[in-house]
């Protein structure tokens, strides 16, 4: 069977969201998920959502909230609200989830294509790439032609030709020969592009072509869980200001 990759990332454990994505894939055909990281962090179904990706088979790098829920380390790096969250989400975690997150990769070579939550400039260091400065640097590293990444919950296409980068916003394009392509699916759970509906990604390898998708969800009901939860309120509000 041919195959069809759906690229999901910061998930942040916002279930509503997952499903809702997933739903989308499946009638759009997909054949494969892959994950770019952050399936846990900020919203409040860190168990569901670790179990979802599992049951999906869904290949998946390590985020920086998946590794700071998972490694007891101090927190001193993140904002204070990111932090509670981590705090929480440690808590919360039962079975054997915090060690399935713990042994997953910061970056991988998957089925032809390289995923990476943040960039493979260094990618324990959990930079941004916002421009195609910041994606340059990522370039020097990226050996496969497509690359697919997250961490900015901000969906954008950075191609390489010759030795110019340009930032596209997000729009279907045809992977050419000669270019490289380092992909920002956005994010499932917690979008920062002014849209509040779940953001991913869908790789034909046959036709040659990267779609961005859009998925409205329940988000009253994700926020309703973040405040029994006892969150902070933000939360809840971020989520249906796509901020
Ligand atoms: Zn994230």
């Amino acid at each position: 069977m041919e195959k069809k990759f759906a690229i999901l990332g910061d998930i942040h454990s916002n279930i509503e969201a997952l499903s809702a994505v997933v739903e989308d894939a499946r009638s759009r055909s997909v054949t494969d998920f892959v994950c770019v990281g952050d399936i846990v962090g900020y919203n409040a179904n860190p168990n569901e959502c670790v179990d979802l990706i599992r049951e999906l088979n869904c290949f998946t790098v390590r985020g920086n909230h998946d590794h700071y829920c998972a490694y007891d380390e101090s927190l001193d790096d993140f904002h204070p609200m990111a932090a509670s969250v981590i705090a929480w989400t440690r808590r919360q975690l039962v079975g054997d989830r915090a060690q399935w997150l713990k042994a997953l990769p910061l970056h991988a070579f998957h089925q032809g294509l390289t995923l990476v939550h943040s960039t493979l400039d260094m990618p324990e260091r959990w930079g941004y790439v916002f421009d195609s400065i910041e994606a340059e640097s990522h370039f020097f590293y990226q050996n496969t032609q497509i690359c697919f990444h997250g961490h900015t919950h901000v969906p954008v296409i950075f191609q390489k030709h010759g030795a110019n980068v340009v930032r596209y916003d997000p729009q279907n394009i045809h992977v050419s020969l000669g270019r490289k392509y380092f992909v920002n699916t956005g994010s499932v759970g917690q979008p920062r592009d002014n849209d509040s509906r779940a953001s991913y990604c869908i790789y034909d390898p046959t036709q040659r072509e990267i779609q961005f998708h859009r998925v409205e969800y329940d988000v009253q009901a994700a926020q309703e869980k973040i405040r029994k939860a006892g969150l902070p309120e933000r939360l809840a509000q971020r989520i249906s200001m796509g901020r």
